[in-house]
């Protein structure tokens, strides 16, 4: 049996670009398993910032849905788009740490120049010293180093990163004025005195680049868990995009189970019949993140 953390919060953070699916169904169980396990709180916050990417509704359905669900929040509902001003006021700090340098690379001229590593293209520093488009409206990045960030993923282990070389200089604003997701999830996660973040494991990639932020925030860096990722028939992971279906709210005990199948744990067959309330019960009470596959990286 594992051990209780005292004053555990955790989060879960939907990005409003669709109803809620079983992929995002088994992080938000994970996340909310691993808080209520020990006795900690459990945050939702809304990860809206890129407007284009969203849709219309589908911040209300993921919170009816959760809420239906059993999974009520403990906190206020946290909206990344109205934050614009903390993120700005945490960029302004890089910038007078002279972490930061305008970047007017089109999109062609950085995939024409820079190597694909695992995380995308990686950014070549074309901007690092000069500006070379002053017309051009201007991203703003950050400057990486060649020092090894390091983290123990609590499924995963050991996971070690060299910024500059794997992932190169990020961004952080975007030039159409978007803070980018580093950005904003690293702010939030520190303001609201997240401990324990528990995501999918596409996200393992990013965690890197938001512990070095952290660390030139002066931020707390909390305990990460990367659940595996569920996806379709063809590899694909599920999403809006590989148009998974969304949650069938008329009958939500067979896909509850699965979730937590998903997520390794053995219900017995029986828990099918109850109800929520039972459901989670006996999921809370017999939460085994040792249990948890790595799944396919
Ligand atoms: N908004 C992100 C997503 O939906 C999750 C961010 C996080 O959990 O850090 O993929
Ligand atoms: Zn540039």
């Amino acid at each position: 049996m594992q051990p209780v953390v005292s004053n555990y919060r955790g989060r879960f953070a939907p990005s409003p670009s669709g109803p809620l699916h079983f992929g995002s169904l088994v992080a938000a169980m994970g996340s909310y398993l691993d808080a209520k396990f020990h006795q900690g709180k459990w945050l939702v916050r809304i990860e809206d910032l890129d407007l284009p990417r969203i849709v219309p509704g589908a911040t209300s359905d993921i919170l009816f849905a959760l809420e239906k669900l059993g999974m009520e929040w403990d906190e206020k509902v946290l909206f990344q788009s109205q934050r614009s001003d903390v993120y700005q006021a945490a960029l302004e700090r890089l910038i007078q740490k002279e972490m930061i340098y305008p970047c007017t690379c089109s999109r062609k001229e950085i995939a024409d120049s820079g190597r694909l590593g695992d995380s995308g293209l990686i950014y070549p520093g074309t901007c690092r010293n000069k500006i070379t488009h002053k017309e051009r409206q201007a991203a703003l990045r950050l400057r990486t180093d060649h020092f090894p960030v390091k983290l123990t993923d609590a499924l995963r282990g050991a996971v070690c990163q060299q910024l500059e070389r794997e992932v190169g200089d990020f961004v952080l604003r975007r030039a159409d004025g978007v803070y980018a997701y580093q950005l904003a999830v690293i702010v939030d996660d520190e303001v609201q005195n997240i401990t324990h973040v528990v995501r999918g494991a596409d996200l393992l990639d990013s965690t890197p680049r938001q512990i070095y932020l952290q660390r030139l925030l002066g931020y707390t860096t909390p305990v990460y868990m990367h659940l595996p990722i569920v996806t379709n028939a063809q590899g694909e992971k599920l999403s809006k995009q590989t148009h998974a279906p969304p949650i069938d709210m008329s009958n939500v005990m067979p896909q509850m189970i699965a979730a937590l199948q998903f997520l390794g744990q053995n219900p017995p067959k029986a828990l099918v019949n109850e109800d929520l309330t039972i459901f989670w019960q006996w999921a809370i009470s017999n939460w085994q993140p040792d249990k948890i596959p790595l799944g396919h990286p």
